[in-house]
């Protein structure tokens, strides 16, 4: 990103931050494209926390927030994603300079900072604290020598946390509204955007990778601090560099799409017999009961606890077969995946268009983004296209 650079700017969260952030970014000249992610819709509540008005009440956040930017700027390419930040294929995030995090939830901003850091994206994180009325604004990057993750400043308590939010193990899709007010979301927003823009300006004065921007809101007092990688961080800081997989999801097989691994990781001498397929973001389940019938299903799927992780009976008339503890994976061995399943194509797998896989053995991984030859062109959203394609 070079000064002066038109920008692709990803907004997650159109609530009490992201709304007041989004109609500051379409008034930016120095942005091309403006994607919105919120699987969220306005409710009646939301009128006094957020920059909206009563049309928008029953509307997806992300489609109201994009039908607002084009009314200021029609001529901007947008695009809005009507789902939870957790189900977008990672590869989304692929050619986006900056994403901007205006989500509360805990495990959606350890979701979104590791994905991002893998992928290398840059990642602003902004929040309120209303109960000492402060904003607050992180830079993540990772950087060549270095650099904090999100994780390297929590604490046992942040884990614990995650864990209380989400007693059933779910995603954490539910937000806890932050009570935050329309001035101290548009404060945070303010801040923002001015993060934003200094890092595109290249400025001197500019929040460093690490950095954390926090202003108290009542005497208008802030400062900025800047954290250090922390040996003992749960997250392990990889990078990964992604090859591009033209494939065809609906058409290609997943012996197809393995194969490419195969004959480089055959060249460089690795034992094949002991690698490991990981679906980035998704487990892969090879083992469902069926609620329906009781039945046993061998069958290998993508799964995600956030998605609705059923996979069709084969005995009888329900559809809501659950896969079983111990047949999710995060590593599957290639050798424990059946002929069965290597024949079936990368889609009916549950593999889709920009997903990541990483085929692995003991440190060797490659890493494979999927993608069909036509959308190799990261601009190639077009204006008000939706996420209704969107798995
Ligand atoms: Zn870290
Ligand atoms: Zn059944």
């Amino acid at each position: 990103m070079q000064a002066g650079d038109k920008i692709k700017v990803c907004v997650v969260g159109a609530g009490n931050i992201g709304s007041h952030a989004i109609p500051l970014l379409a008034r930016h000249p120095g942005i091309a494209r403006l994607a919105v992610i919120d699987f969220d819709h306005y409710e009646e509540k939301n009128i006094v926390g957020q920059a909206i008005n009563r049309r928008a009440i029953g509307v997806p956040k992300a489609l109201e927030a994009v039908a607002r930017v084009a009314e200021v700027r029609p001529d901007l390419d947008t695009e809005s994603l009507p789902v939870p930040v957790e189900l977008v294929p990672p590869g989304r995030f692929v050619g986006f300079d900056v994403v901007l995090g205006c989500v509360d939830s805990l495990a959606t901003r350890r979701h979104l900072g590791e994905t991002l850091w893998r992928l290398g994206v840059r990642y602003l994180d902004a929040g309120v604290r209303p109960d000492a009325m402060l904003v607050r604004v992180s830079h993540f990057h990772p950087e060549p020598d270095g650099g904090a993750c999100l994780q390297c400043s929590w604490a046992e308590a942040n884990y614990r946390a995650l864990e209380q939010r989400n007693p059933c193990g779910g995603a954490g899709l539910r937000t806890a509204p932050t009570g935050g007010t329309a001035a101290l979301g548009a404060l945070a927003a303010a801040h923002l955007v001015i993060a934003l823009d200094q890092i595109v300006a290249d400025a001197p004065g500019r929040l460093p990778p690490g950095a954390e921007l926090v202003a108290e809101a009542t005497y208008g007092r802030g400062y900025v601090s800047r954290n250090i990688r922390q040996p003992g961080c749960r997250f392990d800081h990889r990078r990964f560099d992604l090859d591009t997989l033209d494939v065809v999801p609906g058409v290609t097989t997943l012996a197809e799409a393995l194969e490419t691994a195969r004959g480089r990781l055959d060249r460089s001498g690795a034992a094949l017999g002991e690698a490991q397929l990981v679906l980035m973001g998704k487990a892969l389940a090879t083992r469902w009961t069926c609620a329906g019938c009781g039945r046993l299903i061998e069958r290998l799927q993508a799964w995600h606890p956030a998605a609705d992780g059923s996979v069709p009976c084969p005995h009888c008339e329900y559809h809501t077969a659950r896969p079983i503890g111990f047949h999710i994976r995060d590593a599957l061995p290639l050798s424990e995946i059946e002929t069965s399943d290597l024949n079936r194509t990368l889609a009916d797998v549950g593999i889709f268009e920009d997903d990541i896989f990483s085929v692995r053995i003991r440190a060797r991984e490659l890493h494979y983004h999927v993608r069909t030859a036509e959308h190799r062109d990261p601009s190639r959203v077009a204006p008000g296209r939706t996420a209704s394609s969107c798995p």
